[in-house]
């Protein structure tokens, strides 16, 4: 039976471009005698636009943009696929952070009653809000540094009290991050009050709420994938060694020479402690298709969860696919194995 694949990409966030190359790869790699494949694009303004069949790899992010021959539709629209006997409609959200990763865009597929890869809308949610995430670590028993949150309106009310509540319970240096994002937009290291006011400045700029947490320094950042639905699996483990001072939004897109390692240099103990805390990681906020697990890794060799990325970077040259393809499964595999566990937690949703 033929898949009839929809990919979804574009989107009205900051990584929109990334989300085009994705896309561009994935066409790619999709066989086309298992896949019919449909590309969806939302524009940066937020509109809907469906193309019509791709008989094989896209040319160009051009031409995914569907400025030829596209038409702009309301996503309802999409219920009015035609299902026969022959294929089966999957929809395969290719986008990043806010309104794409956070849970909307699975509560509108979910609502529409089809069948996507990746998380649902509460693994999505709370994968996306850090401090939603890390009570759920806590509860799981997941070593974490410290951390505390605030809201933009307790701040602004008494902004002294918060910095001070930052000093006696957490200390220098710490990381001050919008509760909501990813690509590290919007975080800064404060290693004096000084900074930190600054850092809670640019962090509310971006989020009604933030987290503050402890700063490792020193610490290796090592990086696993998980994949499944109830049982899931994972990866060979990869390190990336950002030659700044933190792995920042420059240093993710702009740089490129961030050194990736994979397989990253660890011990076997490690390995499996690591494993161990992603699957509970995945467990923890309720996962389904995959995760990028990040942990921190100290002088002292203890380990620290980070954060679980639901739609980690996905393109042949991001780390989540990396980390496949030296477990031995290749990118096409990748897509395929993801899309067989939406089909698979679609029908056990039924
Ligand atoms: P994002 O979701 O945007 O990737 P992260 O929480 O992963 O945000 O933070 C981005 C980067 O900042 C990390 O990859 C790491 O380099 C650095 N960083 C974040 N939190 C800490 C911390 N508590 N101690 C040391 N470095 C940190
Ligand atoms: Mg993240
Ligand atoms: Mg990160």
């Amino acid at each position: 039976m033929k898949t009839k694949l929809h990919l979804l990409y574009g989107g009205k966030s900051a990584e929109h471009q990334v989300s085009l190359q994705t896309a561009l790869a994935v066409t790619k790699a999709l066989d086309t005698d298992k896949f019919e494949v449909y590309p969806l694009y939302i524009t940066e303004t937020g509109e809907w636009k469906r193309g019509g069949l791709l008989n094989g790899p896209a040319e160009s992010v051009h031409q995914l943009k569907l400025e030829e021959g596209g038409t702009t539709i309301a996503p309802l629209a999409l219920t009015n696929e035609e299902e026969t006997e022959e294929t089966q409609t999957v929809v395969f959200p290719l986008l990043h952070g806010p309104n794409g990763e956070d849970g909307t865009v699975q509560g509108m597929l979910e609502l529409l009653n089809l069948p996507y890869v990746g998380n649902g809308v509460l693994a999505s949610s709370a994968g996306m809000d850090k401090v939603i995430m890390k009570n759920l670590f806590d509860q799981a028993g997941l070593p974490q540094v410290g951390y505390a949150h605030f809201l933009r309106s307790e701040w602004e009310k008494a902004a002294d009290t918060t910095y001070e509540k930052v000093e006696s319970e957490l200390g220098y240096p710490c990381f001050v991050k919008p509760a909501n994002l990813g690509s590290s937009v919007g975080i800064s290291k404060a290693k004096n009050r000084k900074e930190l006011e600054a850092a809670f400045r640019e962090a509310f700029d971006y989020d009604r709420k933030i987290i503050v947490e402890q700063g490792l320094e020193g610490a290796r950042e090592i990086e696993i994938g998980v994949l499944g639905n109830d049982e899931p699996e994972c990866s060979v483990i990869g390190e990336i060694a950002p030659k700044t001072e933190f792995y920042d939004y420059k240093a993710k897109y702009e740089d490129g020479d961030t050194a990736m390692i994979i397989p990253a240099e660890i011990s076997e103990d490690i390995y499996e402690q690591v494993k161990e805390m992603a699957i509970t990681a995945f467990k923890a906020i309720d996962g389904a298709g995959l995760v990028r697990a990040d942990f921190f890794l100290t002088k002292e060799g203890k380990l620290y969860i980070n954060e679980v990325n639901t739609m980690p970077g996905f393109t042949p040259f991001s780390m989540f696919p990396l980390l496949w393809q030296h477990t031995d499964v290749s990118y096409p595999q990748l897509i395929e194995k993801l899309v067989g566990y939406a089909q698979q937690r679609h029908e056990e949703k039924q």
